[in-house]
């Protein structure tokens, strides 16, 4: 089977709040969008994060994969192995929206699903998070009403998603967010597990004197409080819970080094950061054999990373925390096969073949002429 042509497509989807973290705000979800042709008149679909920078790079490298067998999966990354030291994190992105089409062509290929490729269905629903997070409604408030209002979110979204764990996105002010927090658990009472992300906003200082009270929490893990792996190491020699990171162990020698600082826990996957399917399924090797847990990151999937994200960690034993997701966020999707509910919890593990979705060329049209109009949303 021949590559015969890559196509990108960069589509925005509106939130129906818009999401609000340390980092900013955004009202959509901009993403890059990969259809893989080949010779046999197959198709392979992958999406990545990131908009038109991720798409030029993913169409710089085109010519070189013209002709090219898409199945050939770790030929590819292997030639294509100093994208990410040129571009960084949109390179390991550009490599992983093509991969991921690779990895559909191969379940269409062979009539499987993806799971069943990555080692079979470990599990067939997948636990998720519940996101909370400060929206324009509670614009204005302070101290312990800005808590009760959070703690009512997580309230209502245990309710409608039946979701076993709650994710708060800190800010820049660790005391509020720990106020928060203490809100949510006593609104739970020790019968949901919570996480805060404060996106590495918090000092190592506050972080310490903040820790008692959180350990009095029922923590699943606490996400990235302060910056780098020496500041992570400072406060896990201290912290009686789990640490975990999506930000200071993102690349493949970034792992080492966490283990010789015992920075962190938990490492978060996430197949368009890691640079594909592949490279995720190695760093899960990895965990494993060093004995680190794995959650799974969302970047606001939409459909078709969704189901590669369902389908990896429906396959894959060490992801054993519930996967973050912002998929009952979205108001659309470019997929026929959306998943817009979450129930008692779970997401359900896609079937085949391949990633199991099929493009709404409608919807796909739509998205796309919103980021023409629009631009890339980036927060
Ligand atoms: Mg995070």
């Amino acid at each position: 089977m021949k590559i015969t042509s890559v196509q990108t497509i960069v589509v925005n989807v509106p939130l129906s709040v818009p999401f609000s973290s340390s980092v900013g705000t955004r009202a959509a979800t901009t993403r890059t969008v990969v259809r893989i042709r080949t010779d046999e008149g197959l198709e392979g679909l992958g999406e990545t994060f990131r908009g038109r920078p991720t798409a030029a790079i993913i169409q710089t490298l085109t010519p070189d994969l013209i002709g090219v067998d898409p199945l050939d999966i770790e030929t590819m990354l292997a030639k294509h192995h100093m994208v990410p030291f040129f571009y960084g994190y949109v390179g390991f992105a550009a490599l992983a929206g093509i991969e991921m089409a690779c990895w559909d062509l191969l379940g269409k290929v062979a009539g499987r699903p993806l799971a069943v490729l990555l080692g079979g269905y470990y599990r067939r629903e997948i636990p998720v998070s519940g996101l909370v997070f400060k929206k324009p409604s509670h614009r204005g408030f302070r101290g312990k009403d800005l808590a009760r209002a959070l703690a009512e979110d997580g309230k209502a979204l245990v309710a409608e998603q039946g979701v076993k764990v709650i994710k708060l996105k800190g800010s820049h002010d660790p005391e509020q967010d720990v106020l928060n927090m203490e809100a949510l658990q006593e609104v739970f009472g020790g019968a949901v597990r919570l996480r805060v992300d404060p996106n590495a906003a918090w000092r190592v200082a506050d972080t310490l004197r903040l820790l008692p009270r959180l350990q009095a929490l029922t923590m699943d893990y606490l996400e990235d409080p302060v910056e780098g792996l020496d500041a992570m190491a400072r406060v896990r020699r201290e912290a009686r819970m789990p640490l975990a990171t999506n930000m200071c162990v993102v690349k493949p020698d970034d792992v080492p080094a966490a283990l010789r600082l015992g920075a962190v826990d938990v490492i978060l996957a996430d197949v368009h950061k890691w640079g594909g399917i592949h490279p995720t399924r190695k760093l899960a090797g990895a965990c494993e054999m060093l004995g680190l847990d794995m959650s799974m990151h969302s970047g606001s999937e939409l459909g078709i990373s969704t189901a590669a994200h369902l389908h990896v960690a429906a396959a894959t034993r060490v992801i054993n925390h519930a996967m973050d997701t912002t998929l009952t966020l979205q108001m659309g999707d470019v997929v026929n096969e959306p998943l817009t509910k979450v129930v008692g919890g779970v997401l359900p593990a896609p079937g085949g073949p391949g990633l199991g979705v099929t493009i709404d060329e409608d919807a796909l049209a739509r998205a796309s002429a919103a980021n023409e109009r629009d631009g890339d949303s980036v927060a």
